[in-house]
Protein backbone atom coordinates (compact mmCIF):
# COMPACT_ATOMS: atom_id res chain seq x y z
CA UNK A 1 0.00 0.00 0.00
CA UNK A 2 1.21 3.62 -0.81
CA UNK A 3 1.44 6.27 1.34
CA UNK A 4 -1.47 7.84 0.28
CA UNK A 5 -3.89 4.73 0.63
CA UNK A 6 -2.30 4.30 4.08
CA UNK A 7 -3.10 7.76 5.25
CA UNK A 8 -6.49 7.17 3.74
CA UNK A 9 -7.28 4.21 5.30
CA UNK A 10 -5.79 5.37 8.91
CA UNK A 11 -8.76 8.44 8.55
CA UNK A 12 -11.54 5.72 7.69
CA UNK A 13 -10.51 4.53 10.97
CA UNK A 14 -9.67 7.57 12.80
CA UNK A 15 -13.51 8.62 12.57
CA UNK A 16 -14.22 9.44 16.68
CA UNK A 17 -12.14 11.85 18.74
CA UNK A 18 -9.96 10.56 20.77
CA UNK A 19 -10.63 10.50 24.83
CA UNK A 20 -9.07 8.86 27.93
CA UNK A 21 -11.41 6.41 29.68
CA UNK A 22 -10.76 5.84 33.52
CA UNK A 23 -12.11 2.48 35.67
CA UNK A 24 -13.90 3.78 38.22
CA UNK A 25 -14.39 1.70 41.83
CA UNK A 26 -17.71 3.13 42.63
CA UNK A 27 -20.48 1.03 43.56
CA UNK A 28 -23.20 3.58 43.42
CA UNK A 29 -23.04 4.33 39.91
CA UNK A 30 -25.76 4.10 37.64
CA UNK A 31 -25.90 0.76 36.35
CA UNK A 32 -27.38 1.78 32.80
CA UNK A 33 -24.49 3.99 31.86
CA UNK A 34 -21.04 3.24 30.71
CA UNK A 35 -19.63 0.22 32.82
CA UNK A 36 -17.45 -2.91 32.73
CA UNK A 37 -18.72 -6.77 34.17
CA UNK A 38 -22.03 -6.53 35.67
CA UNK A 39 -24.62 -7.45 33.32
CA UNK A 40 -25.21 -5.82 30.03
CA UNK A 41 -28.61 -3.17 30.26
CA UNK A 42 -31.51 -4.47 28.49
CA UNK A 43 -30.41 -7.76 27.40
CA UNK A 44 -30.89 -11.22 29.23
CA UNK A 45 -28.96 -13.61 30.53
CA UNK A 46 -29.70 -15.86 27.69
CA UNK A 47 -29.00 -13.08 25.31
CA UNK A 48 -25.21 -13.63 24.68
CA UNK A 49 -24.67 -15.35 21.67
CA UNK A 50 -22.29 -18.56 21.99
CA UNK A 51 -18.94 -18.57 20.47
CA UNK A 52 -19.21 -20.86 17.23
CA UNK A 53 -15.04 -22.21 18.34
CA UNK A 54 -15.65 -22.86 21.31
CA UNK A 55 -19.07 -23.59 21.80
CA UNK A 56 -19.01 -21.02 25.41
CA UNK A 57 -21.34 -18.43 25.53
CA UNK A 58 -19.53 -15.36 24.78
CA UNK A 59 -18.50 -13.01 27.82
CA UNK A 60 -19.79 -9.74 28.64
CA UNK A 61 -16.80 -7.26 29.18
CA UNK A 62 -18.84 -3.74 29.12
CA UNK A 63 -20.83 -1.36 27.93
CA UNK A 64 -21.01 2.08 26.14
CA UNK A 65 -24.24 3.97 26.70
CA UNK A 66 -24.46 5.77 23.41
CA UNK A 67 -27.03 8.82 24.67
CA UNK A 68 -23.92 10.47 25.92
CA UNK A 69 -23.18 13.55 23.29
CA UNK A 70 -19.32 13.65 24.67
CA UNK A 71 -18.95 10.30 22.86
CA UNK A 72 -18.90 11.97 19.69
CA UNK A 73 -20.86 9.39 17.78
CA UNK A 74 -24.01 8.79 15.59
CA UNK A 75 -26.96 7.47 17.24
CA UNK A 76 -26.18 3.19 17.41
CA UNK A 77 -29.24 1.12 16.72
CA UNK A 78 -29.73 0.49 20.60
CA UNK A 79 -29.15 2.54 23.28
CA UNK A 80 -26.01 0.17 24.49
CA UNK A 81 -23.13 -0.98 22.43
CA UNK A 82 -22.18 -3.81 24.42
CA UNK A 83 -18.38 -5.16 23.99
CA UNK A 84 -18.21 -8.84 24.42
CA UNK A 85 -15.06 -11.44 23.85
CA UNK A 86 -14.62 -15.16 24.03
CA UNK A 87 -11.55 -15.55 26.86
CA UNK A 88 -11.25 -19.29 24.81
CA UNK A 89 -10.75 -18.16 21.87
CA UNK A 90 -10.07 -14.46 21.68
CA UNK A 91 -6.35 -14.38 21.59
CA UNK A 92 -5.52 -17.30 19.20
CA UNK A 93 -7.07 -16.60 15.84
CA UNK A 94 -5.95 -13.29 15.28
CA UNK A 95 -8.91 -12.06 14.38
CA UNK A 96 -12.02 -10.54 14.94
CA UNK A 97 -14.99 -11.54 16.41
CA UNK A 98 -18.06 -9.87 14.81
CA UNK A 99 -21.78 -9.39 16.35
CA UNK A 100 -25.05 -7.67 16.00
CA UNK A 101 -27.89 -7.09 18.07
CA UNK A 102 -31.32 -8.32 17.15
CA UNK A 103 -33.85 -7.22 15.86
CA UNK A 104 -35.83 -7.32 19.34
CA UNK A 105 -32.53 -5.53 21.04
CA UNK A 106 -32.90 -7.32 24.07
CA UNK A 107 -30.01 -10.23 22.62
CA UNK A 108 -27.09 -9.93 20.52
CA UNK A 109 -26.00 -12.49 17.49
CA UNK A 110 -22.97 -14.04 16.59
CA UNK A 111 -21.94 -12.85 12.93
CA UNK A 112 -18.12 -14.45 12.65
CA UNK A 113 -16.57 -16.11 14.99
CA UNK A 114 -13.22 -16.69 13.11
CA UNK A 115 -11.74 -20.68 13.76
CA UNK A 116 -8.89 -21.33 15.99
CA UNK A 117 -7.43 -23.19 18.52
CA UNK A 118 -9.65 -22.82 22.07
CA UNK A 119 -6.88 -22.30 24.94
CA UNK A 120 -7.48 -24.54 28.10
CA UNK A 121 -6.44 -21.72 30.20
CA UNK A 122 -8.59 -19.92 32.85
CA UNK A 123 -8.43 -16.70 31.01
CA UNK A 124 -11.23 -14.31 33.26
CA UNK A 125 -14.67 -14.63 31.76
CA UNK A 126 -16.51 -12.42 34.53
CA UNK A 127 -15.06 -9.45 35.49
CA UNK A 128 -15.74 -6.74 38.55
CA UNK A 129 -18.58 -4.26 38.12
CA UNK A 130 -16.75 -1.17 37.68
CA UNK A 131 -17.88 2.67 36.07
CA UNK A 132 -15.65 3.59 32.99
CA UNK A 133 -15.47 7.63 32.97
CA UNK A 134 -15.15 9.44 30.12
CA UNK A 135 -12.12 11.81 30.91
CA UNK A 136 -11.33 15.07 28.81
CA UNK A 137 -7.92 14.36 28.03
CA UNK A 138 -7.15 13.47 24.82
CA UNK A 139 -3.70 11.32 25.84
CA UNK A 140 -3.17 8.56 28.30
CA UNK A 141 -0.08 8.69 30.69
CA UNK A 142 2.67 7.41 29.31
CA UNK A 143 2.79 4.90 31.72
CA UNK A 144 -1.02 3.83 30.86
CA UNK A 145 -3.30 2.12 32.02
CA UNK A 146 -4.07 2.87 27.96
CA UNK A 147 -8.31 2.69 28.35
CA UNK A 148 -9.04 4.63 25.16
CA UNK A 149 -11.92 5.91 23.49
CA UNK A 150 -11.95 7.20 19.46
CA UNK A 151 -8.24 7.96 17.79
CA UNK A 152 -6.32 5.36 16.27
CA UNK A 153 -5.41 2.24 18.32
CA UNK A 154 -2.36 1.13 20.46
CA UNK A 155 -1.83 -2.17 19.08
CA UNK A 156 -0.01 -4.67 20.75
CA UNK A 157 0.70 -6.91 17.63
CA UNK A 158 -0.27 -6.42 14.54
CA UNK A 159 -2.63 -3.61 13.34
CA UNK A 160 -5.80 -5.45 12.02
CA UNK A 161 -8.90 -3.19 10.32
CA UNK A 162 -11.76 -5.28 10.58
CA UNK A 163 -14.60 -4.44 7.52
CA UNK A 164 -18.61 -4.81 8.41
CA UNK A 165 -19.86 -8.33 7.14
CA UNK A 166 -23.30 -7.07 6.19
CA UNK A 167 -22.14 -3.95 4.36
CA UNK A 168 -18.52 -4.47 3.24
CA UNK A 169 -17.79 -0.93 5.05
CA UNK A 170 -14.29 -0.41 6.89
CA UNK A 171 -15.10 -0.54 10.38
CA UNK A 172 -14.22 2.48 12.89
CA UNK A 173 -12.08 1.88 16.09
CA UNK A 174 -14.59 3.04 19.26
CA UNK A 175 -12.44 2.06 21.81
CA UNK A 176 -9.32 -0.04 23.26
CA UNK A 177 -9.13 -0.94 27.52
CA UNK A 178 -5.69 -2.21 28.82
CA UNK A 179 -5.92 -4.80 31.28
CA UNK A 180 -5.39 -3.08 34.86
CA UNK A 181 -4.86 -6.43 37.41
CA UNK A 182 -4.98 -4.00 40.53
CA UNK A 183 -8.65 -3.53 39.79
CA UNK A 184 -9.35 -6.80 38.60
CA UNK A 185 -9.47 -5.91 34.94
CA UNK A 186 -8.12 -8.45 32.87
CA UNK A 187 -8.11 -9.80 29.46
CA UNK A 188 -6.54 -12.78 28.64
CA UNK A 189 -2.67 -12.54 30.16
CA UNK A 190 -2.17 -8.71 30.55
CA UNK A 191 -3.88 -8.33 27.10
CA UNK A 192 -5.99 -4.90 25.62
CA UNK A 193 -9.39 -5.22 24.10
CA UNK A 194 -10.21 -3.25 21.07
CA UNK A 195 -14.00 -2.51 19.38
CA UNK A 196 -14.91 -1.61 16.42
CA UNK A 197 -18.58 -0.32 15.09
CA UNK A 198 -19.64 0.13 11.75
CA UNK A 199 -21.53 3.73 11.33
CA UNK A 200 -22.77 3.31 8.06
CA UNK A 201 -25.19 0.15 9.27
CA UNK A 202 -25.04 0.66 12.96
CA UNK A 203 -25.54 -2.53 14.37
CA UNK A 204 -22.15 -4.66 14.13
CA UNK A 205 -19.72 -4.27 16.68
CA UNK A 206 -16.11 -6.34 16.22
CA UNK A 207 -13.62 -7.38 19.07
CA UNK A 208 -10.53 -8.55 19.50
CA UNK A 209 -8.00 -9.36 22.15
CA UNK A 210 -4.37 -8.80 21.49
CA UNK A 211 -1.38 -9.61 24.03
CA UNK A 212 2.17 -8.03 23.85
ZN1 LIG B 1 -14.79 -19.25 21.89
ZN1 LIG C 1 -22.01 -2.19 8.23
Amino acid sequence: MDDIGSTRSRAALSGIEQRVLAVRDDSLFDRESHHIGGSPSGIGPRGLPVCTNCHRPLAFALQIDTHDSRLGIQPWTTRHLYVLTCPSCDTQTCDHTHYASSRSGRSLRLVRQPAGHVIDAEHPRTWPELRLEILEDAEPAFDGPFHQWGGDPIWLGDALEPSCTSCRSPMTFVLQIDSEPENGVLFADHGMLYAFACFRCHQEVATIVQTA
